[in-house]
């Protein structure tokens, strides 16, 4: 039996930033991931500039390497804001939205992991998980000895749960987030989407978005359901109407859920660590993810790294190195959460409109990463961590 320094459970941006990082500082990394790559995963791929620029930092590549590969599917700086199906805002932003192909994305992260020498097992769902005993099981019955874990297996994955258990015996206390979801070719919409669309007005507590994607575009929403009295699925229907899409066809919407509050509550127990979407680390607002995978990795990693060099609690130096950089942004979000969901659900349509009008520049700096939410400890951390990865 192999002793590896770490295994990680996941092997979507979050789990292979991790990879890539503590292979390339020269320890021994097992990775686990139950689909076999290219897998599909549900996203809108929209990444803002700032996770771009975190992962030109952090793997050491330039964006034109994902163009290249076939990864970018669009890149715009204009965006539009629709209220009910009314244009509110006609937006141009100074730094470039760039959509992404999720299954090629999550593919070229896991390539660069392995040209660091990590060993990939893919097509192997991980079962259990112990954090005391350090080892994980997978469904065929294998056990896999490592000292440390990582848990970067998503919303759904086993390693939440698993750290809830362990930690008083709580349930897992994250508040996810329904979405509905489907990708549609051009010619079935009624109008041209030649940017990120934010559509308002449809899903309470929630948004729904409609993005380009080449020749297809995707038509998604997000949010609390039981805050609508009308199912997604009906929901989705009223945006297509309105969007001159007259049946979906054989194209069936898919679900997943979003980490919609709570950031950080889960970040640690025994020798697991919590990155991503499993940490709960989806920005309050947005339901953006993919920006958290990767720093929340990028610290789990120096945690990792510091914590066998010098031993030390894995947690408490993780807590320390996210809270700085992450965790007081997204509180920040978090805090702004209710506020800017309930102004959309009770205001009037008229005086709304006239909010978003007049605060849509102020959110695109916190979305592209030049600014930090208003009540936030921290803003935007591009430089590296001080630290050993
Ligand atoms: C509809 C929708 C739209 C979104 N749009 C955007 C967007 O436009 N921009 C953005 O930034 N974010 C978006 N997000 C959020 C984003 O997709 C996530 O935050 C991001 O994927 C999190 O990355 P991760 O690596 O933590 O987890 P994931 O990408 O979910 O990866 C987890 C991996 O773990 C594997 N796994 C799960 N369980 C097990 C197990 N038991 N054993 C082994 N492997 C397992 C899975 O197969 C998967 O490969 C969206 C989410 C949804 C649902």
């Amino acid at each position: 039996m192999r002793l590896h320094d770490v295994l990680i459970i996941g092997c979507g941006p979050a789990g292979s930033t991790a990879a890539f990082l503590l292979a390339r500082a020269g320890l021994s990394v097992a990775m686990f991931d139950k689909c076999v790559f290219p897998r599909q995963k549900l996203c809108g791929g929209l990444l803002p500039d700032k996770t771009v620029r975190v992962v030109e930092r952090l793997f050491g590549i330039h964006r034109s390497s994902l163009q290249d590969k076939g990864v970018i599917v669009h890149t715009s700086n204009t965006y539009r804001i629709y209220s009910g199906g009314r244009l509110l805002v006609e937006g141009r932003s100074p730094r470039p939205f760039t959509l992404v192909d999720r299954a090629a994305y999550d593919s070229f992260l896991l390539e660069l992991a392995r040209t660091q020498g990590v060993e990939i097992h893919e097509g192997q769902k991980v079962e259990r998980v112990d954090p005391y005993g350090t080892f994980i099981e997978t469904a065929s019955g294998a056990r896999h000895y490592g000292r440390f874990i990582i848990g970067a297996d998503g919303a759904l994955g086993v390693t939440a749960r698993c750290a809830a258990n362990a930690l008083a015996r709580e349930r897992d206390r994250r508040i996810l987030a329904g979405s509905l979801d489907v990708t549609l070719p051009v010619e079935k919409l009624g109008r041209p989407v030649f940017c990120p669309e934010i559509l308002l007005g449809y899903v309470d507590w929630g948004y729904a978005w409609a993005f380009p994607s080449g020749r297809s575009v995707t038509l998604g929403l997000g949010g609390l359901q039981r805050k609508n009295k009308k199912t997604f699925k009906e929901l989705l229907n009223d945006i297509c109407e309105d969007i001159g899409v007259k049946r979906l066809g054989e194209t069936e919407p898919k679900g997943h859920p979003i980490p919609f509050g709570r950031p950080g509550d889960r970040l640690a127990v025994g020798s697991l660590v919590l990155v991503g979407d499993a940490a709960g680390l989806a920005d309050p607002i947005t339901g953006e993810g993919v920006y958290s995978a990767h720093l929340s990795s990028e610290a789990a990693s120096a945690a990792v790294i510091r914590a066998l060099r010098y031993g030390g609690s894995l947690g408490a130096i993780y807590r320390r190195l996210i809270d700085r950089r992450l965790l007081g942004l997204l509180e920040g979000a978090a805090r702004l959460q209710p506020l800017v969901y309930t102004a959309l659900e009770v205001l009037p349509r008229s005086v709304s409109g006239m909010l978003v009008r007049r605060f849509h520049t102020r959110a695109l700096r916190v979305i592209n990463g030049d600014k930090g939410y208003p009540f936030s400890r921290t803003g935007h951390p591009d430089a590296a961590l001080p630290s050993f990865v």
